[in-house]
């Protein structure tokens, strides 16, 4: 990037740049190696939900009486390069204007990780540095109590908050902000060699982690479960990043079982853990896994804005402990539905005796449990589910650690150890968020091969779910 004056410097930087200056240096010095992750697909999913929220404030606002006072994506640019598309903003008749920013949220975000109230902030400055008198900024929010009954009502789905005085309170700071991450962006080098997340968790690491710091080993402390930033900072200063280098003293108890693997690099395995599960564990057991689809505007009457619902199951059935052939049940939704037929279906094919495995379950439980309150005639079956289930990622807790599970317990992690000959890599549906996406596609297809091959894909996804718990339950069980 030669000349940064000449570039514009939108709220989505501005939003980035808070989030992490380095990390925005990188994108934009460096487009071609920035490492695009889950973090960019989630923005875009964002994104894309809060385009369809626009529909509906634009629709809201045509129809109020004061209509041809409004102007939508007005766009905002300034001599130094601010540039702020408002979603909505009015003409108040007296020189002044209102700005109106839409959110796919159900809440106004005030937290670091969206800073919603510093976006509003963005926005009023590039607009009066733009030669606008801003009199007030709202954000228009999804309203989480709407219910959906036949058409989407806008009156009922939106909420306009009243942000003005939030605004003010940080517009000083966001102007400084603003200066700062200008500042670092005309800056044709910075050390790309350390960053600040070093002393975060790894939840806090961003994809260019890795990038910025290239000599971290792997594993490292960061993979150790739950530790604590002081302990992150005592180990730097000490200039501790390899786990063999730790003393087992040093750690939590939990956080020790992964150091002895490390050390060991070896499996660590409390038996009377597995033996407690697996006495648990009663036939007939059900494998089940749950697809779920959360939408920004309710797709379906009876549901709500953001509300996840389930609309696939996968379950595989093992009656007896030497079972090898496992009965295996699916359902997909063919079209958008609350999940009646899908519980129907269920029924069908879970008797009233058993365990119920999932991974994760407190998911599981929670769609059970939501379901039940929507459909009290099932609430008995569904609440037996809840207290039939167990929770196969608790033996990945204390039971059975590996330092190759990389200090996680999700199942894309265990699997690949315990199973290696079963793996999602190359299917067309690879993770949840491939699923969800993939339904909101299936259910808008036309009949025909396109379709035929994404329901395939999505019924493939669910069930390599499942019949992953069968083969760890079983890998487990013979240790
Ligand atoms: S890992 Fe580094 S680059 Fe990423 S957010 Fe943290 S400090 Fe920024």
């Amino acid at each position: 990037m030669k000349d940064f004056e000449k570039v514009q410097f939108s709220k989505t930087d501005f939003i980035h740049y808070l989030k992490c200056p380095k990390s925005l240096w990188l994108l934009k010095h460096k487009p071609n190696i920035y490492p695009y992750g889950e973090f960019s697909d989630y923005a875009k999913k964002i994104s894309a939900e809060g385009y369809e929220v626009e529909k509906y404030a634009q629709t809201l606002l045509s129809a109020q009486p004061d209509a041809d006072t409004y102007s939508f994506q007005s766009i905002f640019q300034t001599e130094r390069g601010l540039y702020a598309r408002a979603d909505v903003t009015r003409d108040n008749g007296d020189g002044t204007i209102n700005i109106y920013e839409i959110k796919s949220s159900t809440s106004v975000k005030r937290g670091s990780q969206h800073n919603q109230i510093k976006d509003a902030a963005f926005q009023k400055i590039a607009a009066i540095e733009a030669g606008a008198k801003v009199a007030s900024i709202f954000i228009v929010h999804l309203n989480k109590h709407y219910v959906r009954e036949c058409e989407i009502i806008p009156q009922e789905l939106l909420v306009i908050e009243d942000v003005t005085s939030e605004v003010a309170d940080v517009e000083a700071e966001t102007r400084t902000e603003i200066e700062q991450a200008m500042a670092i962006l005309g800056q044709q080098e910075i050390d790309e060699n350390s960053c600040t997340c070093l002393t975060l968790t790894k939840s806090n690491h961003c994809d260019a982690f890795d990038y910025f710091n290239p000599d971290i080993p792997k594993p490292s402390i960061y993979n150790l479960p739950r530790i604590s930033k002081a302990k992150i900072a005592g180990f730097i200063a000490d200039g501790l990043f390899n786990l063999n280098e730790i003393e087992l003293g040093e750690v939590t108890e939990k956080q020790a079982l992964v150091l002895k693997s490390a050390q060991s690099n070896e499996p660590v395995i409390d038996q009377t853990v597995l033996a407690e599960f697996y006495s648990k564990a009663k036939y007939p057991i059900y494998f089940l896994d749950y697809e779920t689809y959360s939408s920004a505007i309710p797709l379906v009457d009876g549901a709500r804005p953001q509300a996840p619902i389930p609309f696939q199951y996968s379950l595989h059935v093992k009656r007896t402990p030497d079972e090898m052939n496992l009965l295996h049940h699916e359902y997909l939704a063919e079209d958008a539905a609350m999940p009646l037929a899908l519980i129907k279906h269920m029924q069908n094919n879970i008797d009233a005796t058993g365990s119920v495995v999932s991974w994760h379950a407190a998911f599981e439980n929670t769609q059970n449990k939501n379901m039940a309150e929507f459909y009290p005639d099932m609430a008995d079956f569904l609440n037996g589910l809840v207290e039939r289930t167990l929770d196969l990622e608790d033996l990945f807790k204390e039971g059975y650690v590996d330092i190759a599970f990389g200090g996680s317990t999700s199942i894309k992690k265990v699997l690949p150890v315990l199973a290696p000959d079963l793996t999602y890599d190359g299917m067309d549906v690879a993770s949840g968020t491939d699923a969800m996406e993939a339904w909101a596609r299936f259910i808008n297809m036309s009949v025909g091969a396109e379709k035929d091959q994404l329901r395939d894909a999505m019924l493939e996804y669910c069930k390599l779910d499942t019949y992953a718990m069968v083969r760890i339950f079983e890998e487990i069980k013979r240790v």
